[in-house]
């Protein structure tokens, strides 16, 4: 009997693997997929790799310790060397995933500073979303009617060049501690309005777990606050971060909300899925927010392949930001006109699930603004002007220096699946055609445009008294006949020829009547 129960314990089928979930990879070996490991961390021990707190102390920040990692360019040495450069600092995860050889690799490109991030531009600012002026508080940006904006560290897993906030973010001595966040605490309960906070940095998710969980509870005890957001890289930097203890500690507090921060895809790696994956399980619905790149995402291809990774591990695409005019940005920033082609390539495209808002940040201070009909109110050959949803209105000034994508170098370009009959007006933009013209447009202009246009309906062409055009009167149908492709109209009322009238019977407005109307047989 023993011997029959440990059969049926052998015999029992393996649980099922689900082969599309990106959470359940498995590596060759059979066990969970890993990503990539530089030769120089091949001796750690999973334990401590896997260990986020091993990850934040073994960071690489220096000329030789990155040197150590990739082939550095001259102008990344340059980058490296610069005394006054915004902080850098890499997990070794994340500078894992860097191809050592590839200067142009995509995350290398947002944490490697190159010589030229600190040339100067037009409308450069250091702070171009005016925070510290909307700050009623150290740390607190009260922005919005309903939300805000709570920095509660400048502290970061690893340092994006284009960072927004480099102003303030990576530098200890800037740090908020725990008598910055009481006070801004004590802003949120004496402000109602306030019915969503944003929780951001820095990263939050580099403080110390208890710190982080007062915070959150100190939120969470203020009744007027309805939901809880996130703003974290730290999954993108250091998946290991995300536990069963945080994830446990978070599900205590919801409604909690998750914008992670995703620019390439090959960010996504299986540490990532399994990370996101104990996220949505928590409870959490999870969004990403990217940054518009030149040289990282400035390509609808590769948009497309990001926006579907991010969808196959459940995270919706948010926003889609441009660069904004910050110290440092100066050689990723991209026309506005790219951020809209890279929207046209989507929508339609792909799921609607996976489009993000292509927003600007008021430069000022004005806050997110779509660019789209309304607020995007003048474009011209290097600004564009936008107005929020006050009544603000700005300018974001662009690039003068932008080097459009090398389409040949791009693998993402060469292996895109082709959509038959989906060119349309992005093969105009490709250059594939100079114009498209609407059916029997040829018939028309070959008759000469203009006449065209005048006898499809002479009333609105021909002054009252002076006469219809002499001879034409029957022709209205056939031309209207052309535009719709040499064929008749559908129904047969309307098959029916029109009435024809001699130069100057065409029917008249009686005294009072509606113009209109009485031109309607003839329309
Ligand atoms: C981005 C941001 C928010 C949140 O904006 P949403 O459009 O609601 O995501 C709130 N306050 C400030 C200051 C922000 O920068
Ligand atoms: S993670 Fe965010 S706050 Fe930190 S350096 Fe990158 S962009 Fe700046």
């Amino acid at each position: 009997m023993g011997t029959d129960q440990h059969r049926s314990v052998a015999v029992a089928e393996p649980a099922w693997l689900n082969p599309r979930d990106p959470a359940q990879a498995l590596g060759p070996d059979g066990r969970p997929a890993r990503s990539r490991r530089a030769p120089i961390w091949a001796d750690v021990p999973d334990e401590q790799w896997d260990d986020w707190r091993w990850q934040l102390s073994h960071r690489i920040n220096s000329l030789e310790e990155v040197g150590a990692v990739l082939n550095l360019t001259d102008e990344e040495r340059a980058g490296l060397s610069a005394d006054d450069k915004f902080r850098v600092d890499i997990t070794p995860y994340f500078a894992s995933l860097i191809d050592p050889d590839d200067p142009n690799d995509p995350i290398r490109r947002q944490v490697i500073p190159l010589g030229r991030e600190q040339q100067a531009f037009t409308a450069m600012m250091e702070d171009s979303l005016a925070e510290d002026r909307h700050s009623p508080v150290p740390g607190l940006v009260h922005r919005y009617p309903d939300r805000v904006l709570m920095l509660v560290t400048t502290q970061c897993a690893s340092y994006c060049r284009y960072c927004t906030r480099s102003r303030i973010v990576g530098d200890p001595a800037q740090n908020f501690n725990t008598r910055e966040h009481e006070a801004q605490l004590e802003y949120l309960r004496k402000t109602p309005q306030v019915r969503d906070v944003l929780i951001s940095g820095g990263d939050g998710l580099t403080l110390a777990p208890k710190l982080f969980e007062k915070i959150i509870r100190g939120i969470r005890e203020i009744p007027h606050i309805e939901i809880i957001r996130i703003g974290s890289r730290v999954p993108v930097f250091m998946p290991q971060r995300v536990d069963d203890e945080l994830c446990d500690m978070l599900a205590k507090y919801h409604p909690i909300w998750m914008n992670l921060h995703f620019n390439h895809p090959n960010e996504i790696t299986p540490e990532v899925s399994r990370a996101v994956d104990k996220l949505t399980r928590a409870g959490i619905p999870v969004g990403n927010q990217s940054v518009l790149l030149a040289g990282v995402n400035d390509c609808v291809h590769i948009q497309r392949s990001l926006v579907h990774r991010l969808v196959e591990n459940r995270i919706r695409p948010y926003y889609l930001y441009q660069c904004d005019l910050v110290e440092g940005s100066g050689h990723f920033r991209t026309p506005v006109g790219k951020g809209l082609e890279i929207m046209e390539g989507l929508r339609g495209h792909t799921s609607g699930y996976a489009i993000p808002t292509y927003v600007i940040d008021a430069p000022g201070g004005g806050g997110k603004i779509p660019v789209m009909p309304n607020y995007l109110i003048s474009y011209s050959d290097h600004k564009v002007v936008l107005r929020n949803y006050e009544g603000y209105i700005t300018t974001y000034e662009e690039p003068t220096t932008y080097t459009p994508h090398d389409k040949a170098a791009c693998t993402y370009c060469q292996h895109d699946r082709p959509e038959p009959g989906q060119s349309g007006v992005l093969g105009l933009l490709e250059g594939e055609a100079m114009w498209i013209e609407p059916k029997g447009f040829e018939e028309l202009h070959r008759r000469g445009n203009t006449e065209a246009h005048r006898l499809q309906d002479p009333s609105k062409w021909v002054p009252f008294g002076v006469g219809a055009i002499e001879g034409q009167s029957g022709a209205p149908l056939k031309v209207l006949e052309a535009a719709n492709g040499g064929q008749a109209t559908g129904s047969p009322a309307k098959a029916s020829p029109k009435k024809a009238y001699a130069p100057g019977e065409e029917p008249r407005p009686r005294d009072g009547e509606p113009t209109g109307s009485a031109h309607g047989e003839l329309l």
